[in-house]
């Protein structure tokens, strides 16, 4: 059995801490791999060698480091179907999914690639007469990044390729149910040519969290994981003075309105809430049928889904297992209490039958109608493969409904109606919209975040929000003396 460690000055470590969690292969029920769990001594020794790297990375010319990203960028490119393959073997998710995930981060990667361009200051000359002014931006120090088990590959992307590339070192928390990719990124890195403490991973639970929170030399934190630890973390790191993103849970809706092609919707209905067995942050977990459309829709939505084949990632399977046993007998239970509370079942993951091992963690796709909104099969995040249709008589009902919802991270109309859709994207209050598109995530150069107990913080994900969260700006004030500059002057400054 495999020991999975840190990573710490471009190499492997053991830590200290004899404290270790069973790392499962979720299509087996096997565990594979013994995840050490790091103690306060062994963070503050990551923590220390992304410190002791920091100057010298923040000095290290743009081009250098440019040429690093290109070369992280090609072996990536080169060698992602293995990082796919280690994503399938502890998360669950099908090989093609894995693979999406991967290409999602490499699109951060590219974006990164630009970081000249986009820390580039601005310079004006004789803002008084001689002198001039110009901005510059600085990378903050060593930060942390805390990630969830869902992505374990492209969320950490979300992040660390552009603080990298700002200057920053990186301590990586990644989750302790996937660890793997964390420790593949890192030997990567070290290929691409990053001098060690560069990027770091801490394995660890939550006390590796709250010593990355309570450490002075962490400067920032990038979080992604559920609402309740999302406000903890940002509460208990900007408490320090740090700065944080912090992104939480979602329970995103989709609209469809009487004129959409229902076909059309039932297919996005269908891969946005069973893709990756829905444990995705922007996955669809309630279908919002307007007026008339509710028994065509769901019929369509049904005859697709039961065409899903659940089983082992690494066969020719379109939905993988749960992450967990307790994952998944969880979101079993909500499914019998929304059944318990009025809610039909359309068709039934319980009992799937799926083309892998007997123990392997399985919940085949399942769709529930007349679903209320009192239920906790929609007042709660489920993240698994259940799929919510509430009937509402109109669009303003529709929107009413994603607008109370404590969550506001993705949505979806499905409409041929331009009006409609303007005037929800202009309404509707969620940070990520999709029209017509049922998982509407920006790419890289556009900011990833929702709003609402989906966010906790000022900035979004990667884009120039991204940017502007690893940097901090300055500006510089210059006047090159000659005589006619001499003389006392006590009032304030003023421009000449
Ligand atoms: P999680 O909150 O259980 O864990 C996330 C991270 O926090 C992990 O690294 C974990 O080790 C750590 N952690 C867990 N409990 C902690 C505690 N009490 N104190 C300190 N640290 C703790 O989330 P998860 O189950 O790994 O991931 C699924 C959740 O993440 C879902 O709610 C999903 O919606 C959310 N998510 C959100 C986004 C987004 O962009 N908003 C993206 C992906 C996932």
């Amino acid at each position: 059995m495999q020991t999975i460690a840190h990573w710490l000055d471009g190499k492997p470590f053991a830590g200290t801490s004899p404290a270790t969690a069973p790392v499962t292969n979720p299509a087996t029920g096997v565990v594979t791999g013994q995840l050490a769990l790091a103690g306060v001594e062994d963070a503050r020794a990551v923590i220390a060698s992304a410190k002791t790297a920091f100057p010298e990375w923040r000095d290290t010319s743009l081009a250098r480091r440019t040429q690093i990203l290109f070369r992280f960028r090609e072996l990536l490119n080169e060698r992602k179907e293995e990082l796919a393959k280690l994503i399938t073997a502890e998360h669950g998710k099908v090989h093609s999914d894995a693979l999406g995930e991967v290409n999602r981060g490499l699109e951060v990667v590219e974006f990164a690639c630009g970081v000249p361009h986009l820390i580039k200051g601005g310079f004006t000359e004789n803002a008084s007469t001689k002198v001039d002014i110009f901005s510059i931006r600085q990378p903050l120090g060593p930060v942390a990044v805390i990630s969830p088990f869902n992505f374990p590959a492209m969320v950490p992307m979300w992040f660390f390729p552009i603080a990298i590339a700002a200057g920053n070192t990186v301590v990586l928390k990644p989750s302790e149910k996937d660890p793997s990719s964390s420790l593949w990124l890192a030997e990567l890195w070290h290929e691409a040519g990053l001098p060690a403490g560069v990027f770091n991973v801490l394995q660890g639970d939550k006390v590796a969290v709250d010593e990355l929170l309570d450490n002075p030399h962490i400067k920032a934190v990038s979080f992604v994981g559920s609402t309740p630890v999302a406000k903890y973390v940002y509460q208990r790191g900007t408490a320090g003075g740090k700065r944080v993103q912090a992104l939480g849970g979602a329970k995103n809706h989709m609209v469809v309105l009487p004129d959409a092609d229902l076909d059309l919707a039932a297919d996005a209905a269908v891969n946005a809430g069973f893709g990756s067995a829905g444990e995705r942050c922007m996955a669809i977990s309630v279908v919002l049928a307007v007026g008339a459309v509710g028994d065509e829709l769901v019929a369509k939505i049904a005859e697709r889904a039961k065409t899903i084949k659940t089983g082992d990632g690494t066969r020719d399977t379109d939905m993988g297992p749960l992450v967990t046993r307790e994952h998944r007998d969880r979101v079993a239970s909500y499914i019998d209490a929304g059944e318990s509370a009025g809610a039909s079942v359309v068709l039934d993951g319980r009992g799937v039958e799926a083309d892998g091992a007997a123990d392997g963690f399985w919940l085949g796709p399942t769709i529930l109608d007349h679903v209320g909104t009192e239920m906790s099969v929609y007042t709660d995040e489920i993240f698994g493969p259940v799929l919510s249709v509430v009937r509402v008589d109109g669009y303003d009902e529709a929107l009413a409904l994603v607008n109370d919802n404590p969550y506001g991270n993705g949505t979806a109309i499905f409409t041929n109606d331009g009006g409609a859709a303007r005037r929800f994207h202009n309404e509707v209050e969620v940070g990520m919209v999709g029209i017509n598109v049922p998982i509407p995530v920006p790419m890289a150069y556009y900011s990833f975040g929702g709003w609402k107990n989906s966010l906790f913080g000022d900035s979004h994900a990667h884009g120039i929000e991204g940017v502007h969260f690893f940097t901090r700006g300055k500006a510089v004030t210059t006047r090159w003396l000659d005589p006619s500059h001499g003389g006392l002057e006590l009032g304030f400054p003023q421009n000449k």
